[in-house]
């Protein structure tokens, strides 16, 4: 039986690593993506508890992030490289007419409304290895921008310091909600 993976949380320092490149995508590449997807829920949208995951956050500083999209797919990017960001900018993340606050599963309970570019182009290997190019916009960019980041160390709380915006925590939304 394979190690149970764990989230790694704030302040552990390794989520402040810059993650290597994968080599060869084997059998232990295939079996880490495997637990990443069993660790966030691989099913129904509601039983997912986040929109993504990089390896860095199982401790395994590799180049490689998985994103659900909305639809509930998961999508493995390997060795990717953004290309291209739009000069136009969303804030919150936006989930059909809504813009939701960004969070982590590293950071925990803490919140924030982010800026980021509203499209991407990114180019990236799949499981089978082979490359793909493709363009991704509103939920999806800010979500894969949000994943990679952690590649190089870079929390979505660091980009809140960078933009002045405020860092909020569950109790505050919930209040603001009521
Ligand atoms: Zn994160």
């Amino acid at each position: 039986m394979a190690k149970k993976m764990k989230i790694v949380t704030i302040p552990d320092p390794i989520l402040r690593q810059a993650s290597k490149p994968v080599g060869n995508i084997d059998k232990k590449i295939k079996q880490m993506v495997d637990s990443m997807l069993d660790l966030i829920g691989n099913g129904p949208d509601e039983t997912r508890t986040g929109a993504g995951l990089s390896a860095i956050q199982v401790g395994k500083p590799l180049r490689l992030f998985i994103v659900y999209s909305p639809e509930g797919n998961p999508i493995v990017f390997i060795n990717p490289q953004i290309t291209k960001r739009s000069k136009t900018c969303v804030s919150g993340v936006p989930h059909g007419k809504q813009r939701y606050y960004e969070g982590c599963l590293s950071v925990p309970g803490f919140y924030a409304i982010l800026k980021r570019p509203k499209a991407i182009k990114i180019h990236y290997l799949d499981l089978d290895g082979n490359v793909h190019e493709e363009k991704y916009s509103d939920f999806m960019a800010c979500v894969i921008q949000h994943e990679y980041d952690h590649l190089d160390g870079i929390l979505f709380i660091d980009r809140a310091k960078e933009q002045n915006a405020q860092i909020i925590s569950e109790q505050e939304i919930d209040r603001q909600t009521k």
